[in-house]
C-alpha cells in the first residue's frame, strides 16, 4: 500500500491507496502554521493510516507547494508554508521510519494525469493546473520533466506579454500566464470590472459571494457579458501560452486542470482558438482535453509518486 499526502497553503490531504490506486482511506486537515507543527501532523497522519492499512505501507509520497531541489531534497522556495531548507524526504522518512519522496505539487498532479487521467496514452504531454496560481508538469519520454536542479516546469511563468501586468505571488516578472489565467489575476481584473461597472451582476454578486474566480464563472455562466470577457481574456492568455509552450516541449496533448478549468467551454474554448491561431503548423493538432482529476489530483499524484519510488 502507499500513502500520498499534498501539502497545501491552507489544508493538508493525504490518501492510503492500494497498488491499484484505489482509495482505502482519506483524511483532510488544516495546514498548521510552523515547520515543528507541519512535521508533527504528517507525521501523525502516516502514523494513523499505517494503522488501518491492511497491508504494509511500502512508501510515501509528498507533494509540496514548493520548489524542491534535486538531488538533495532540500525545499529552496517554499512561500506559502514554513519549510524552506528542509530536507522533508528525509525528516518524515526519519519521523516516520519508512521511504519518503517529495515533489512540486504541480509534478504530482501532472503525474497523476500522465499515470492515471487525461494524458494517460500520451509519452509527451503539458500540464496546466490553473488554481491560485498557475502550476505546471510537463511529461517528456514519459516521464516527469525537473530541469537541472529540479525547479524546471515553472510553467505559469511562461511569459504571455513583456509588458503586461506584474506577476502575482513571488515572481519578480511581468506578464506571466499566471498574471492572466490563475483565479488570483482572474479575481484582480474582476476587481476592476466591477469599479467600472458597479452596479452590474458581477459587482453585486462578488459583494453577495465574494470576489473570487469562482464567482466570475458563475455569474458568467448565468449570461453576464463583463465576466464572460474576463474568462475569454484568461483563455486569449492561456492560449497563447500554450502556443509557446509547444515549440518547447511538442506535447501530443494539453491536459488542463484546476478550480479555473471549471469555467468549461467560457475559458477552455478561448485557449483552444488561440492556441490554434498561433501554434507552428505541425504543433496545432496538439489535443487539448479536460484534466481527469480535480483536488484530489495532488494526493493521487503523490501516491503515485510512491510507487514510483517503490517500484
Ligand atoms: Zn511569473
Amino acid at each position: 500500500m502507499f500513502i500520498g499526502i499534498d501539502i497545501g497553503g491552507t489544508k493538508i490531504a493525504a490518501v492510503l491507496t492500494d497498488d491499484a490506486l484505489n482509495v482505502i482511506d482519506e483524511a483532510r486537515l488544516a495546514t498548521p502554521d510552523t515547520q515543528d507543527e507541519v512535521l508533527e501532523t504528517l507525521t501523525a497522519v502516516v502514523g494513523g493510516m499505517a494503522m488501518r492499512a491492511t497491508a504494509p505501507v511500502r512508501a510515501i509520497g509528498v507533494g509540496v507547494p514548493s520548489m524542491v531541489e534535486r538531488p538533495s531534497g532540500r525545499i529552496a522556495m517554499s512561500v506559502n508554508l514554513d519549510l524552506e531548507g528542509v530536507v522533508l524526504a528525509d525528516e518524515l522518512g526519519r519521523r516516520t521510519g519508512r521511504r519518503v519522496v517529495v515533489d512540486n505539487d504541480a509534478n504530482v498532479a501532472a503525474l497523476a494525469e500522465h499515470r492515471a487521467g487525461a494524458a494517460r496514452d500520451a509519452d509527451t504531454a503539458v500540464i496546466l493546473t490553473l488554481g491560485t496560481g498557475v502550476g505546471g508538469g510537463a511529461i517528456l519520454g514519459g516521464e516527469l520533466f525537473h530541469g537541472g536542479t529540479g525547479m524546471g516546469a515553472e510553467l505559469g511563468h511562461v511569459v504571455v506579454d513583456a509588458h503586461g501586468p506584474p506577476c502575482p505571488g513571488s515572481c519578480p516578472g511581468r506578464g506571466c500566464l499566471e498574471a492572466y489565467a490563475s483565479g488570483t489575476a482572474v479575481a484582480l481584473a474582476a476587481q476592476a470590472a466591477a469599479v467600472d461597472h458597479p452596479d452590474g451582476p458581477l459587482a453585486r454578486a462578488m459583494r453577495d459571494r465574494g470576489a473570487d474566480a469562482r464567482t466570475v464563472t458563475e455569474v458568467a455562466q448565468a449570461g453576464d457579458p463583463v465576466a464572460a470577457r474576463l474568462l475569454a481574456e484568461a483563455g486569449w492568455a492561456l492560449g497563447v501560452g500554450m502556443s509557446a509552450l509547444a515549440n518547447v516541449f511538442n506535447p501530443e496533448v494539453f491536459v488542463l486542470g484546476g478550480g479555473m478549468a471549471a469555467a468549461g467551454p467560457l475559458l477552455l474554448d478561448h485557449a483552444e482558438a488561440e492556441y490554434r491561431r498561433r501554434a507552428l503548423p505541425p504543433h496545432a493538432g496538439a489535443r487539448i482535453v479536460p484534466a481527469r482529476f480535480g483536488p484530489e489530483a495532488g494526493m493521487l499524484g503523490a501516491a503515485l509518486l510512491a510507487m514510483g519510488a517503490a517500484a
